[in-house]
């Protein structure tokens, strides 16, 4: 079997452009797995520099600065070894996920992916799709079995729907997804009803704005909940700042992280005291693009799966992947009300877009049945 041989879905990078400015280095932050062929470089020329990782399956990685700042050889922002950096440096912002296909996703935590200069992403992925031929084959043999076996237990359970057709529906009723009375109902109907629909579904009169809020703000203080900056997510702003936001019970710290990994305390505040915002026309806008490119992944259907088998397949799958759209714009617009609280972002475009930023890596530790590679 060779590249030509599997499915290969490019329809995320297609037309766009990336663009790596070197005042960024946030991907840095992210501990690189090194490969076993990588292994001897760091091991003969930077052996003090190789740590293996911690976790039921260890692997070497990349030693970060004091345990959780940037990675060692991040100097002023700039790669000390970008020669020979590791696969995984030289993948981000894109990602390879393995379902019973392979898709291309481009991860939108990335600055360098809003500025439509650069390289082209489609040329780029088709090079590293090109270089993980090894990996991808070995990830696809597993993961094909994986969903073989889901969608079979899926059948037996009476809980089967079409994704290609939940996609559609999503794509054609994308404005529910950005409208908080819609929201509220499809949050409510994909607990009760036994099989949802979007068809016909009428729009909370006065949707319960506390109810609301509680599901994005409990998604968002439980990806926060740690005083490991190495287990929170970064946001980098536009003026290249490493922002983080720890959480404990209801109180959030808002620090900064320096190049050395000594964190400055920007300020606090109690989560229940930040109000759930609305984004604008603008801001529903760039909302609606976001939900097209997670309707689009098979990362974020591998999401929906995984709950659904972590729920026993008691869930219809248009119910669980309908709901898990919900909340994840909760997460979303809880995130962007967040930012603006500490920051002032706004709810416009570019309140919802740096949302989007701050959000989007997240997804990456979201349980899932297929596999990044
Ligand atoms: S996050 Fe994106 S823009 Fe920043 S250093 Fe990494 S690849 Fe470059
Ligand atoms: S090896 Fe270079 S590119 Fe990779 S994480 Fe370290 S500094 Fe960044």
């Amino acid at each position: 079997m060779s590249v030509a041989d599997y499915e290969v879905d490019y329809s995320d990078v297609i037309g766009k452009k990336v663009e790596c400015p070197p005042q960024c280095g946030m991907c840095c932050l992210c501990q690189p797995e090194v490969l076993p062929e990588e292994r001897p470089f760091f091991r003969n020329n930077h052996p003090d520099c190789l740590v293996k990782s911690k976790g039921p399956e260890p692997y070497f990685a990349l030693a970060l600065k004091k345990g959780h700042g940037s990675c060692v050889f991040l100097e002023n922002r700039r790669c000390k070894v970008y020669e020979n950096r590791t696969s995984y440096c030289r993948q981000f912002p894109y990602h390879l996920y393995a379902s019973d296909r392979v898709k291309v996703e481009l991860d939108l935590s990335c600055r360098g992916v809003w500025y439509g200069t650069g390289a082209d992403a489609l040329t780029e992925a088709k090079g590293l799709v090109a270089r993980a031929d090894r990996r991808i084959l070995a990830a696809l043999e597993e993961s094909k079995a994986v969903y073989k076996e889901f969608y079979s237990i899926c059948r037996e359970a009476g809980v089967m729907s079409d994704p290609s057709r939940l996609r559609m529906t999503v794509s054609e009723n994308l404005s529910m997804f950005t409208d908080l009375s819609y929201l509220s109902r499809i949050m409510d109907m994909s607990q009760i009803e036994p099989v949802m629909s979007l068809s016909g579904l009428q729009p909370d009169s006065r949707p319960d704005m506390e109810s609301l809020e509680e599901a994005g703000r409990d998604l968002a203080m439980d990806s926060m909940s740690s005083n490991d900056p190495l287990s929170v997510p970064v946001y980098c702003d536009s003026q290249w700042n490493w922002n983080m936001f720890m959480a404990a019970d209801d109180r959030i710290q808002w620090s900064v992280m320096n190049d050395d990994g000594d964190l400055d305390v920007k300020g606090s505040a109690n989560a229940s005291d930040i109000r759930l915002k609305v984004p604008d026309e603008a801001g529903r806008k760039v909302l609606a693009d976001y939900v097209m490119t997670l309707n689009g992944r098979d990362s974020f259907m591998g999401s929906v799966f995984s709950l659904m088998d972590a729920n026993a397949y008691e869930d219809d799958m248009a119910n669980a992947y309908y709901g898990c759209m919900s909340v994840t714009v909760m997460d979303l617009l809880w995130r962007m009300s967040m930012l603006d609280h500490f920051m002032g972002t706004g709810c416009g475009a570019d309140g919802v877009r740096e949302a989007i930023i701050f959000y989007d890596m997240d997804r990456l530790d979201a349980p899932t049945i297929g596999a990044f590679i």
